[in-house]
Formats: structure tokens, C-alpha cells, sequence
């Protein structure tokens, strides 16, 4: 066996957004001796194939809605504006590779030791180490481990050729637009890339099983979104029957160039599409692959993810911990940052921190759909669950935002805002609240707060409107957009 070359105080496996939380809450908070192990890029998804480079593009397909927009404001721009969406790419990938400098230098100023390795558990204590440049491996062993790898995205095994398909990851390589691209999925993934495809022109196509995507959210986000998506011209096909076969009809220049690339889709139905890329956005799977957990008491759900307490902590109490998406816990960046930081402060800091841990409960969180819905709370189905039918009530109004006044009728009737506000009880405490339009990716922070610290409606109430904004409707809302709760 390899010789143990250091012992740390903590060891965290796992260079994304969890992980890095984690270890610089331990090493630069609390000065103790950290170890990151990171297999992968720094930043993980979030910053390389996720949020970040997601946010930019969706920044960039923005810009060209609103140029199609502006010919009702008498701009001449009815032949559109040329664009570069490779040198946009090559721009945005720049900034990424900033970022994961940014994410480096911030670990080693807080005195974490970065280790470009995989880990391996040989026992619950101990890790066999796989350094990326080839050198020899070794092992490390601390007294508290976390595991924070995240998650991958999934491609269906049992459909001939889905391997011809892309995922999430390789998107971003995407340099070259392609003219049709067919999306797979329903959740955050194919709403928000599919909108951007839209909203730059290809010819877009989403397979969803369903009636409507998005169906964890609230039904109102569910239906008028869809119903939105299809008004902008994306093909809905939905109660899918799902798909038969893959075939690649020609194959991609390279990865970053889809537009010679051929797929032939066939559906269980028998029909068929011919297209240029086809992405599974069909959600993704915890990243356990090759970390040695059966060499350890660390017990996985029936989905493959890690079981953890409210305090992170793994059937091994005590030096196994896990946090972020390979916990299947509320599969967003910031959870898993708060969550890493909750640990470091409950494993290693003063004694008022000893139970500390995160809320799961109220986490807002918003789509970059287009337009971007913002939520927090319960979705109406699930508060008439929790407290009953009859202690839940519901607001809502729906509305053109005042940046739509000069447009046509029939075009402006095709950009709602829309906003619930779901209250339980005589005191009207504010359990739940989905606001779908333009600006509802910035609004959300700000309530979500209110939300968390209880606010009732009368708070909300008493909070004096700001003029003239979208956002004042959420303070504005009259007795008469009151219903009882379905
Ligand atoms: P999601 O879990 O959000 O959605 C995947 C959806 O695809 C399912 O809900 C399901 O919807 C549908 N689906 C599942 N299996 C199949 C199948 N075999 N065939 C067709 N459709 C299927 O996963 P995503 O991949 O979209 O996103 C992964 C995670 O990333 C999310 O949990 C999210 O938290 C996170 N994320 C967050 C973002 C943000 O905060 N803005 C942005 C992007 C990702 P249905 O049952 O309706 O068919």
C-alpha cells in the first residue's frame, strides 16, 4: 500500500462551489489544516458548464429579444443586428478561466492545500490520493472528511444511439449555432437553454412527457411559461412518447461547430425529426463514480445519493460528511455554498456554532427562462398539502409590464407578468411566492428575505410601493385577487 504522507484536520473532496466553501470556512476562518482534492476544472459546474457561462449566453440571447422588440419603440432594427456568437463565446470562455484563477488564488490565501487528484476512500478516515499529472499516488488521512462532488449529467442507457446526443457540458463548447436543436427534458436545464436557443434564432424543439415543463414548479409558472415558449415559436411536443433511436446521419465538424451534423430522431410513436443537435436535459446523477464508499459505512438512497442529517452528516457520524448536489438536497450553487460553510462553522468554530446547520426551508431561487421566473415557498399544491385546503389562500395578479405599453395589443398580450402570493392561516403568513416577467430574476432576492423572516401579507401591505415598477404589484395586491386555494 502507498505510504500516508500527511494528516490533515479536513480533507474536502471536491473543487466546486460546496467543496470550496467548505474547506475556506475551515482553513480561513478557523485556521485549520485543509486539504481540497479536486479532480476537475476549479469552480466545478457551476463556474465551467454551469450558472456562469449559462447566465452570459442567456445575457447575450436577451440582448437580441430586445433588439427584436425595439422596432415597437420606432428603433429601425427590423432586419435584426448582425452578431458573433463565437467571438461572444471565446469572450465568455476568457472570463471563465479568470474565475478559476480567482477560485485558486482565494483557496490559497486562506491556506487550503489544493491537491489536483482523485480521491479514493480506503476507509472512513483514509483516502488513497491520484495525482492528474501521473506522480505517485499516496494516501492522506484526516479526522473529518467531506464529500462534496456533486453531480453528473445523465444520458439514457437504454436508447440506441443517445450517446450521438449532447448534454449541459458539451453545450457549452458550442461555438456555431446550429439550426434546429431538439431538447430533451423538462426542468431548469432545457427551459433555460432552450430559450436561449430560441431567442437567437434556431429552430427549437423540447420533448416533454408532460402537458407543461417545469412541473415542480407552481402550476401558474407550468402554464404560462409553456404556453409562452410556444408563443415565441419554440415546438412543444409534449406528452412525448419518448424516443426509439439516435441516428447520426453526419457527423459534427468538431464539437464546437453542430451545423453540418446530422440526427435522425425516432420517436416510440414512429414519427421522426431530422436535426442538427440534440441535448438530454433529463436531470442528473450523484457523482459517487470511483469514490471508493463501499470501503467506508457511507449509505446511498435509492436514486444513488449520499443520506444525510440536517447537520451534513453521512451514516458515519462523525468523520464523513457530504454536502451539495450528490446529496440530492436542493441541487443549486448557493445551497451547497451555504451548506459547506454551516459545516465548517458547526465542525470547527465557537461553541454557538455547535448545531449549526443550514434551513433548507424557503430557499428562493430563480429560472432563467425567458422571461426568468423567481420562487420561494411552496407551490400551491404542495401548502393545501401541508397545512389544508382551508387555512390557505391565494393572491395573484397578472399583467403587461409597463415596458410592453407601446406594443401592439395582440403582440403585448403575449408578455405576461404574473405573480402568486400563497398565505396561510388568519395571519396571512406568506408560505409561498412565484413571480414569472421581466425583472423577476433580480426582484426575487429581496423578497425571498421577507419571506424567510415570516412576513405576512399586511406586511407586504405596509411596505410603500415603489413607482412605477413591476415589483410593486407584490405590495399593491387588493382583497379582490384573493381565491381560495385549489
Ligand atoms: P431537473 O431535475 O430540473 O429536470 C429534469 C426533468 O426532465 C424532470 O423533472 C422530468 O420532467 C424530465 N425527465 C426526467 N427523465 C426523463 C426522461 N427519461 N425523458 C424525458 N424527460 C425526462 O434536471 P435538469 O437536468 O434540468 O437540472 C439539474 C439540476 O440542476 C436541477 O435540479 C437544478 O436544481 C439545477 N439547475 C439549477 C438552475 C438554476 O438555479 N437556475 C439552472 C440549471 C440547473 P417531467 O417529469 O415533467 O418529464
Amino acid at each position: 500500500m502507498a505510504p500516508t504522507t500527511k494528516k490533515y484536520d479536513y480533507i474536502v473532496i471536491g473543487g466546486g462551489s460546496g467543496g470550496s466553501g467548505a474547506a475556506r470556512r475551515a482553513a480561513g476562518w478557523y485556521g485549520k489544516k485543509t486539504a481540497l482534492v479536486s479532480a476537475g476544472v476549479s469552480g466545478g459546474c457551476c463556474v465551467n458548464v454551469g450558472c456562469v457561462p449559462k447566465k452570459m449566453t442567456w445575457n447575450f440571447a436577451s440582448i437580441n429579444e430586445t433588439i427584436h422588440k425595439s422596432k415597437y419603440y420606432h428603433y429601425d432594427a427590423t432586419k435584426g443586428v448582425p452578431f458573433d456568437f463565437h467571438k461572444f463565446v471565446d469572450d465568455r470562455d476568457s472570463r471563465i478561466k479568470t474565475l478559476n484563477g480567482a477560485y485558486e488564488s482565494n483557496w490559497a490565501k486562506d491556506g487550503v492545500d489544493l491537491i489536483h487528484a482523485t480521491a479514493k476512500f480506503l476507509s472512513d478516515h483514509e483516502l488513497e490520493i491520484t495525482p492528474n499529472d501521473g506522480s505517485e499516488v499516496y494516501t492522506l488521512s484526516a479526522d473529518h472528511i467531506t464529500i462534496a462532488t456533486g453531480s453528473y449529467a445523465t444520458v439514457p442507457k437504454d436508447i440506441e444511439g443517445a450517446k450521438h446526443g449532447i448534454t449541459s457540458d458539451e453545450y457549452f463548447l458550442i461555438k456555431e449555432l446550429p439550426k434546429s436543436m431538439v431538447f430533451v427534458g423538462a426542468g431548469y436545464i432545457s427551459v433555460e437553454l432552450a430559450g436561449v436557443m430560441a431567442a437567437l434564432g434556431v429552430e427549437t424543439h423540447m420533448f416533454i412527457r408532460g402537458e407543461t415543463f417545469l412541473r415542480k414548479f407552481d402550476p401558474m409558472v407550468q402554464d404560462i411559461l409553456t404556453k409562452h415558449y410556444e408563443e415565441m415559436g419554440v415546438h412543444i411536443h409534449k406528452k412525448h412518447p419518448g424516443i426509439k433511436k439516435v441516428e447520426l446521419l453526419n457527423p459534427a465538424k468538431d464539437e464546437s461547430d453542430p451545423r453540418e451534423k446530422k440526427l435522425k430522431i425516432t420517436s416510440n410513436d414512429g414519427s421522426e425529426i431530422i436535426t442538427n443537435e440534440l441535448l438530454w436535459a433529463i436531470g442528473r446523477g450523484a457523482e459517487t463514480r470511483g469514490l471508493g464508499l463501499e470501503n467506508t459505512g457511507v449509505k446511498l438512497d435509492k436514486t444513488g445519493h449520499v443520506i444525510v442529517d440536517k447537520f451534513q452528516e453521512t451514516s458515519v457520524k462523525g468523520p464523513c460528511y457530504s454536502l451539495g448536489d450528490i446529496t440530492g438536497q436542493a441541487e443549486l450553487t448557493p445551497v451547497a455554498i451555504a451548506a459547506g460553510r454551516q459545516l465548517g462553522n458547526r465542525l470547527f468554530g465557537p461553541k454557538e456554532y455547535s448545531a449549526a446547520h443550514l434551513d433548507y426551508d424557503n430557499i428562493p431561487t430563480v429560472v432563467f427562462s425567458h422571461p426568468t421566473v423567481g420562487t420561494v415557498g411552496l407551490t400551491e399544491p404542495a401548502a393545501v398539502e401541508r397545512f389544508g385546503k382551508e387555512n390557505v389562500k391565494v393572491y395573484e395578479t397578472k399583467f403587461s409590464g409597463m415596458f410592453y405599453d407601446v406594443f401592439p395589443k395582440d403582440i403585448k398580450a403575449q408578455y405576461p407578468t404574473a405573480f402568486k402570493m400563497i398565505v396561510q392561516g388568519p395571519e396571512e403568513r406568506v408560505v409561498g411566492l412565484h413571480i414569472l416577467g421581466e425583472g423577476t430574476d433580480e426582484m426575487m432576492q429581496g423578497f425571498g428575505v421577507a419571506v424567510k423572516m415570516g412576513a405576512r401579507k399586511q406586511d407586504f401591505d405596509s411596505t410603500v410601493a415603489i413607482h412605477p415598477t413591476s415589483a410593486e404589484e407584490l405590495v399593491t395586491l387588493a382583497p379582490g385577487s384573493r381565491r381560495d386555494a385549489k
